[in-house]
């Protein structure tokens, strides 16, 4: 294990083991006498990458066959506008479940093209819990329902799939990507960008079932057009090479660590040590409803905030980095994605036992 635990929300710790792999293979891949990185993307090597990179996620995740997988750019927050462009289909109106600060940013870009109706809101209490689905007032007409699937800076996420029947459920992955199993066809499309879970910033991957695909409106762009972008293959410009090529050395990883089901139990472990310890004390404390809490991203705060900064320090001398907690929410924010092992996690853990004894 590096000697330094990365705690970042995004850009994220990736596997030591496929960063090694990276490194073996930067100047001469698999005897090509290039790099991935120098690569044509209309050559056979690359597009050998790209093609094992994309039927390695359909099999991790078990993506149905009347489904396109994308690799595109422009982040997720990309897509916050694409997705309505796309799928819109000439209806009036989108429903949101507005769960924190990455829903509100959905929410924002998609009024710039339709009228959006808040179907649930857990604004009331500040963000901290998932609204049930019994009080949520969905429109039967809506082109679709989004749903933020982990809030990354408030840390609240899904545990369930919620049922929209007929009206296709659009899921925000970015920061849950890949960490626990998600029956896919319950979704009409699943978007994220890869710097959380999956691999280096530059790609963003859309997961769109095949009859919301040939809907946006004539004259848009082919770059925002989901049906241009199947035809070529995620090609229609040059695609991130690298960045493609590195998640789909995350995704050899992961089945070599038994696949989303193995990882899973290890992220339920991982955020079990962390939780459990910041409940069985009042010197920390987590605002988040206990069956809404993240697995990934554990915001916490000190009851004495005065001592933040000397807790930041202590772990960053303890070779723990990027804690700090997002600026909207203060305190200390730890992002415990696929690649951190539950090393790193109880190391944070003895930290703060250690902390408090010292500050309590
Ligand atoms: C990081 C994040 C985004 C934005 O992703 P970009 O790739 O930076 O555009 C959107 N939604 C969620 C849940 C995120 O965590």
């Amino acid at each position: 294990m590096r000697q330094t635990v990365n705690f970042s929300a995004g850009p994220a710790a990736l596997p030591e083991e496929v960063l090694q792999q990276a490194a073996n293979e930067m100047l001469d891949w698999h005897g090509s006498g290039m790099s991935v990185m120098e690569m044509s993307h209309r050559g056979s090597e690359y597009m050998s990458i790209q093609a094992q990179a994309e039927a390695d996620l359909r099999e991790l995740m078990g993506i149905p066959s009347n489904y396109k997988v994308l690799f595109q750019q422009g982040g997720a927050t990309l897509q916050f506008y694409m997705i309505p462009l796309n799928l819109l289909r000439g209806k009036a109106s989108i429903d949101f479940v507005h769960t924190g600060e990455w829903s509100k940013k959905a929410i924002k870009e998609a009024k710039g093209l339709a009228k959006v109706n808040i179907a649930a809101s857990s604004e009331d209490r500040k963000f901290t819990y998932i609204p049930a689905q019994a009080d949520w007032r969905l429109d039967r007409d809506a082109a679709y329902v989004h749903v933020c699937m982990n809030e990354t800076i408030g840390g609240v996420e899904f545990h369930w799939i919620p049922d929209t029947g007929d009206v296709p459920l659009v899921g925000d992955l970015s920061s849950t990507f890949l960490s626990s199993r998600l029956d896919v066809s319950r979704f009409g499309l699943l978007y994220g960008g890869a710097q959380k879970n999956i691999g280096p910033a530059g790609l963003t991957i859309v997961i769109v079932r095949d009859d919301l695909i040939g809907h946006a409106p004539a004259g848009t762009s082919q770059m925002l057009d989901y049906q241009a972008q199947v035809d070529n293959d995620s090609m229609l410009n040059t695609p991130p090479t690298f960045s493609i090529y590195l998640a789909g050395l995350v995704f050899q990883w992961l089945k070599r660590q038994g696949g989303i089901a193995a990882i899973e139990e290890r992220n339920i472990a991982k955020a079990k040590l962390l939780y459990d310890y910041i409940d069985s004390t009042d010197f920390y404390a987590n605002p988040v409803a206990v069956p809404d809490r993240s697995r990934m991203n554990v915001p916490f705060t000190l009851r004495d905030a005065s001592l933040d900064a000397a807790f930041l320090k202590g772990a960053e001398e303890r070779h723990m980095v990027q804690l700090k907690g997002h600026r909207s929410v203060g305190g200390m924010r730890a992002s415990i994605y696929n690649a951190t092992p539950i090393e790193g996690v109880q190391r944070l853990v003895d930290y703060m036992r250690e902390f408090e004894k010292q500050n309590g």
